[in-house]
């Protein structure tokens, strides 16, 4: 029937209008998941870089102290030994603790850290006496220089030097390079400085080289000072929090430039106490350890806070297109099937006589043509009967109209009952006029059923005085064989019927006749 083709179609609509988003969403989701995942994994790496350098910068200074212990050392005998023994040991440990293992895996350091570890070992076994000879500061500075590329590289294989934040990426430049830059060149002004000290003189060129260091940590505060000034400037509310040159640092290497301009002079010089000026340095480096670690603080919680902001953004993207997704299946649904049962309503309501509940005149026309076909087609016979009730309009006019609509729905529901097979149809084509077609094999079986037909109407002895010989309610029928020809002409089989129908009326009704 036209009504399931109109379905399928109907069906494939509600399809189309539910899997074409659904992939358009799909797609735009998956490209901005997995940018959200790129993201969150870019700062992943950010943040285990942060704690590398973090851990970097913990080894930087020990190294510090280590060659600051053996210069002294050098110069002045029974100095604690087992003191540098300790920190030796305990800087070769870093490099084999799990923290630091599993970053040289995350970002493939092994073959820088297993240089270090190894240069380390080899300068640590040096025996200190005939260690002078072989100019040990230098060779201490050039492994705290290695300290400080690790640290540049753990930057760059971390993404740290890709921040896309501006104040972020100051950040990370003051800590991955300016502050441990400053510490370093505070350092060898340290080591140089106690040297030349304990030596009570100091060369033209040893003093030019302790200048040059000087001139370093100048640059290198500046340096800070401006990073810093760009950072208050871009993320405002990081203004009051970070103090990365507190005042007392300022102080103090005020103090470490006086003290190095009296090593020019050979008997101020010979006045100084080293260790004294090893402490004043020392006391300088260390009041970079707080802002340090604040500043790593700082950092870490502002990639951290970006990670978060990815992570709910991929939430509320994945949450949001799912929802999404899942309301418009649902609605989708909910409306298709409310179109269904409408449709399926309508398209009833439109073949249907509404007193009766038989087909209405206009899908007898739709009906007849297309049975037609079929009988061809399958080399089938055709029946069509006309119905009629007598003397209705007196059954009307007696009983009155509401009863008279009561007699058509009992005689729709005989014709109903008697025309039960595949094939067959009722109409109700007119006021008190009905008809049915039925694919019966034989004509004498067609006859057979309209006579049951007739006479269970009759059986049904709803009473009808006007109607006399038999004073119930009774109907004519006119039957003709639907003739087995494409070119057959509706009104003229009708005619036929109609004729045949006239004929049953003639005769005196309650019967039947064959066309
Ligand atoms: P005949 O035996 O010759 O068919 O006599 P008849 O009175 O049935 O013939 P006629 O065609 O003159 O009358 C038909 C009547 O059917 C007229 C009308 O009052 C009645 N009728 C038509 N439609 C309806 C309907 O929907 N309900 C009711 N109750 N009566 C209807
Ligand atoms: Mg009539
Ligand atoms: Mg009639």
């Amino acid at each position: 029937m036209g009504h399931e083709k109109e379905n399928k179609s109907n069906l494939r609509r509600y399809l189309l209008a539910t899997i074409i988003p659904i992939i358009l969403l799909s797609v735009t989701l998956s490209f901005s998941v997995f940018d959200q995942i790129k993201q969150y994994e870019f700062t992943q790496k950010e943040l285990i870089g942060i704690e590398a350098i973090e851990y970097l910068y913990g080894g930087l200074t020990e190294l510090q102290k280590i060659r600051g212990y053996t210069q002294i050392a050098l110069w002045k005998d029974g100095e604690s030994r087992e003191n540098l023994k300790r920190l030796e040991n305990q800087f070769l440990d870093r490099f084999h603790q799990q923290t630091w293992m599993q970053k040289v895996k995350e970002f493939h350091l092994a073959t820088e850290s297993d240089f270090l570890y190894d240069q380390a070992q080899t300068l640590f076994q040096v025996d200190l006496p005939y260690a002078q000879r072989l100019d040990l500061f230098t060779k201490y500075s050039n492994l705290i220089t290695g300290i400080l590329q690790l640290m540049q590289l753990t930057a760059d294989r971390s993404n740290l030097i890709l921040d896309p934040e501006l104040d972020t990426y100051y950040l990370i430049d003051i800590l991955d390079k300016q502050i441990p830059y400053l510490a370093e060149s505070i350092g060898r002004v340290r080591g140089t400085g106690s040297g030349f000290i304990s030596k009570g003189v100091a060369s033209r060129e040893e003093y030019e080289l302790l200048q040059s260091y000087l001139s370093a940590i100048q640059t290198r505060v500046e340096n800070i000072r401006n990073a810093q000034a760009i950072i208050a400037k871009v993320a405002s509310d990081m203004t009051d929090e970070l103090r990365l040159i507190p005042d007392e640092l300022d102080a103090d290497i005020l103090r470490l430039f006086e003290e190095c301009s009296l090593i020019k002079d050979k008997d101020s010089c010979q006045n100084m106490h080293p260790v004294m000026f090893f402490q004043l340095a020392t006391h300088t480096i260390e009041l970079l350890t707080t802002p340090y670690f604040a500043g790593i603080a700082m950092l870490t919680s502002r990639v951290q806070a970006r990670q978060d902001k990815y992570l709910m953004q991929g939430g509320i993207v994945f949450g949001g297109t799912t929802v999404a997704i899942l309301l418009m299946l649902y609605f989708n649904r909910a409306f298709y099937l409310y179109d269904q049962k409408h449709y399926a309503t309508v398209a009833k309501l439109s073949v249907t006589d509404q007193l009766t509940g038989l087909y209405n005149r206009r899908h007898f026309y739709t009906v007849f043509p297309r049975e037609l076909r079929n009988t061809l087609r399958y080399r089938r016979c055709l029946y069509l009967g006309m119905l009629d009730v007598d003397y209705f309009k007196r059954y009307n006019d007696t009983y009155g109209h509401p009863q008279g609509d009561l007699v058509l729905q009992q005689i729709a529901e005989v014709m109903n009952n008697v025309l039960q097979r595949e094939g067959d149809y009722c109409f109700r084509i007119g006021g008190e006029e009905f008809c049915f077609i039925s694919n019966e094999s034989e004509l004498k079986k067609a006859e057979r059923l309209v006579n049951r037909m007739r006479a269970t109407i009759e059986d049904l002895a709803i009473s009808h005085k006007g109607n006399q010989p038999f004073g119930v309610v009774t109907v004519s029928i006119g039957l003709i064989k639907v003739p087995a020809d494409p070119d057959c002409v509706l009104e003229t089989v009708m005619s036929g019927a109609d004729r045949a129908l006239y004929k049953a009326k003639e005769n005196g009704r309650n019967r039947y006749v064959v066309a």
